[in-house]
């Protein structure tokens, strides 16, 4: 995650343009996204340190897209609305945002409360309890000791199958392109084959199916993800 790196999710381009200036006065750098699945994309791209998130977007609402980065992070996300009565029923329904603002609002009061926030973020301990261990279905998987198991016995998997399978188990139900899941896996800076996905993750299933477990799916023309 990139601390200085800012996501803005907001459809009125001239307003996330004068956000992304702002911001770039105080040392951060904006990404641009015009749409719900856009944002969302590129969230998981370029993994930002914050988001702005505007809630009315087109294909797919702020809410939404920020239910679905909560399900991967939990990166401050800071909600920006055009009515306050709509920021009422979003704050009820508790998303998970860290804060809200309704337009309009002064560029340079979002921008401190944007640092308020990172600076809060930074200063969190780390969270106790923090389990490194993970239940997906019927398989228990410990990336303390890179141990995968199914009712009490181990089953056998290679350093990266089980860095496949705990991010995908850490992901429950998300899609994710071979191109996701290589640079997950192998980082974007490793020089690879991004085919050896599929090998990887049929040689995963392979070894899920001699129990019965068919929990890695195919989406086709998509990518592959994780149900149980
Ligand atoms: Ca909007």
């Amino acid at each position: 995650m990139e601390d200085r790196l800012i996501l803005i999710i907001e459809d009125e381009r001239e307003l996330a343009e004068i956000l992304r200036d702002y911001l770039a006065v105080e040392g951060f750098k904006a990404i641009l996204a015009f749409d719900g699945e856009e944002g969302l994309r590129a969230f998981e791209t370029v993994h930002p340190g914050f988001v702005l998130l505007d809630i009315m977007l087109p294909k797919m609402d702020g809410i939404e897209v920020c239910k679905r980065i909560r399900i991967q992070s939990d990166v401050p996300i800071l909600m920006l609305s055009a009515k306050s009565g709509e920021m009422d029923k979003v704050i009820s329904l508790g998303i998970g945002a860290d804060d809200y603002v309704t337009k309009p609002f002064s560029p340079l009061e979002l921008v401190a409360r944007v640092k308020a926030h990172l600076r809060r973020y930074r200063s969190q301990e780390p969270k106790e309890n923090t389990s490194r261990t993970l239940i997906v279905g019927k398989l228990k998987l410990s990336k303390d000791y890179y141990e995968v198991l199914y009712e009490d016995k181990k089953l056998e998997f290679t350093t990266k199958e089980f860095d496949m399978l705990y991010f995908f188990g850490n992901h429950l139900n998300l899609v994710f392109s071979k191109e996701q899941i290589y640079e997950q896996i192998w980082g974007m800076n490793e020089y690879g084959d991004i085919s050896s996905v599929a090998t990887y993750i049929k040689r995963i299933r392979n070894k899920l199916d001699e129990y019965g477990l068919d929990y890695i799916r195919t989406v086709w023309g998509v990518g592959y993800k994780m149900t149980v």
